[in-house]
């Protein structure tokens, strides 16, 4: 399989692009071009085609509209200090949207095909990458089942789109997001589609989100869904407790128990902090724990991380349980360390001991 070059003929004029780049927002401006691959069960994967940026046409009976089965996933293109572009662990993303698409009965795309239409799209449309820190190319990869028929059983027929957007640091990095933890709604349930990124998951979630609003909160928090007592993650995003500061501090994240999102932010996260001179853990840890570590100050530092908004401070926690605030409020010290490195490492102002970075210009 391969990428078929096809570009916008009539991409947007440099002026104005670079003004959307200069203040991108986030999913507020598309680049000039998508990338689009066909499966058939009969076929297999076609050869991809990077064309003009569009909309879809499909038939409303069009399996995806009725039965969710849908993948997507996260990921971006960040400029290096010498002007070159670089996309941060991509083979991870690669593995688990086929991970994904196995869960979901969607068809497994080589990994090296995957990595293959992201690298074209950024190389096409490299323009559209912004150059501040924090900033970057948002790509979204996504699969969707496009069998037409209302028969209920995995289609034998997929489509898959590459699609970017210029992005703007997430959060405003000084201001901690409060988190209204859901002890009414569950993300996932063992045996569920927990370890999927797929679309259905977020679906479920817009309930309690809309909650989280209505309390006066940024982001909504998961606990499991049969002892409702173990916290798992926030929204799309994964959660780090932090005990004890300095050195001494150690940096703890709920482990993948099979319901969790298993973010690569997160794993990066706990090599990068074993690096910076801290013990990690992948541990249990309850709303109790999380109430009596934050008043009692053992639990100094909570912080949410993802693709997205790469690490976010956690402060005010509130549930039907009562409000629990961490630390004063604001985002803590090793938070804001961690955040430094790892867009240090992104960025390429610091070195990549891991191998994270795929440079493709
Ligand atoms: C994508 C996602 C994450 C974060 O994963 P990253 O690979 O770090 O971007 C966490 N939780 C959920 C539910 C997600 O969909």
């Amino acid at each position: 399989m391969k990428v078929i070059s096809k570009p916008n003929t009539k991409p947007l004029d440099a002026a104005e692009r670079n003004k959307r780049v200069a203040e991108p927002g986030f999913g507020k401006y598309y680049t000039d071009n998508m990338v689009i691959a066909q499966w058939s069960e009969a076929t297999g994967w076609s050869d991809a085609t990077l064309q003009a940026y569009g909309p879809l046409s499909l038939d409303p009976a069009t399996m995806v509209f009725h039965y969710g089965q849908e993948i997507f996933e996260g990921m971006k293109a960040y400029t290096q200090p010498d002007g070159g572009i670089s996309l941060f662990r991509p083979e991870a993303n690669a593995k688990r949207f086929a991970k994904s698409a196995a869960r979901i009965t969607l068809p497994q795309m080589p990994v090296e095909f995957f990595v293959q239409t992201v690298e074209e799209l950024v190389k096409q449309d490299k323009g559209w990458v912004p150059s501040k820190v924090g900033e970057s190319l948002y790509l979204r990869p996504f699969m969707i089942a496009t069998e037409v028929g209302l028969g209920v059983r995995p289609s034998n027929h997929a489509t898959y789109v590459l699609i970017a957007t210029p992005a703007a640091a997430y959060f405003n990095a000084a201001k901690a997001v409060t988190v209204w933890i859901s002890t009414e709604y569950v993300r996932a349930a063992l045996g569920g589609t927990g370890e999927a990124k797929c679309g259905g998951n977020y679906a479920a979630s817009l309930l309690a989100q809309k909650q989280a609003a209505q309390e006066g909160c940024d982001q909504v928090a998961y606990i499991d869904a049969v002892e409702r007592k173990w916290v798992e993650e926030m929204g799309g995003m994964n959660l780090y407790f932090i005990k004890g500061s300095g050195k001494a501090a150690k940096i703890m994240t709920p482990k993948l128990t099979g319901t969790l999102l298993p973010g690569i932010t997160r794993d990066s996260i706990l090599t990068l902090a074993n690096d910076l001179g801290y013990k990690t853990e992948e541990t249990m840890i309850s709303i109790d724990d999380w109430r009596d570590g934050v008043k009692s100050g053992e639990i100094t530092e909570i912080f949410a991380c993802g693709t997205a908004a790469v690490v976010s401070a956690v402060g005010a926690a509130k549930s039907v349980h009562g409000t629990w605030q961490t630390g004063d409020g604001n985002p803590g010290v090793i938070t804001n360390e961690i955040r430094a490195a790892l867009l240090g490492i992104q960025h390429g102002s610091a070195p990549d001991k891991y191998g994270w970075n795929k440079r493709i210009i």
